[in-house]
This record gives structure tokens, C-alpha cells and sequence, in this order.
């Protein structure tokens, strides 16, 4: 029972990381001024989100609010 209660945590964790990680390569829109940003995969983690929208701290003028995700498009550079 123990094995299954681990192997089950860390599946969840692979999830957990992987999707942050994919959502590094997204970039965020301040409402706020209108910046676009990413942010690390580590700064990611445990986000309250609705749909599309993600509750952040735009790193640019630093206001907390509820930022559209841009995912990228192929062949489009990620910086
Ligand atoms: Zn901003």
C-alpha cells in the first residue's frame, strides 16, 4: 500500500512539473501595462489559474493580477 501511495505521489509531482515546465515557454500579458513576459517553470508552481488566465506578479511593473497565457506558436522563437 505504501509503494502505491509513492508511486502515485510522484506521478502527480511529474505532472505538476511538467506542466509548469510547459507553461514556461507560454508568455503571460500584464492587463496592467501591457507587458508580455515568461517566467520559470519554478516561479510556475502551484498558480491559481481559470481557464487561461493566471494569477501573477507581472515581474515589469509589479502589479498582481490575472494574466492571459499565450502559448506559442510553432517555429516561433521563445526567449
Ligand atoms: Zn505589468
Amino acid at each position: 500500500m505504501m509503494i502505491a501511495a509513492c508511486a502515485v505521489l510522484l506521478i502527480l509531482a511529474a505532472l505538476i512539473v511538467g506542466q509548469a515546465r510547459i507553461l514556461a515557454r507560454c508568455r503571460f500579458w500584464c492587463k496592467s501595462c501591457g507587458a508580455l513576459f515568461s517566467l520559470p517553470w519554478t516561479k510556475l508552481l502551484f498558480r491559481q489559474h481559470v481557464n487561461e488566465e493566471w494569477r501573477l506578479t507581472c515581474p515589469h511593473c509589479g502589479s498582481k493580477g490575472w494574466c492571459p497565457a499565450r502559448r506559442p506558436r510553432k517555429g516561433e522563437d521563445v526567449r
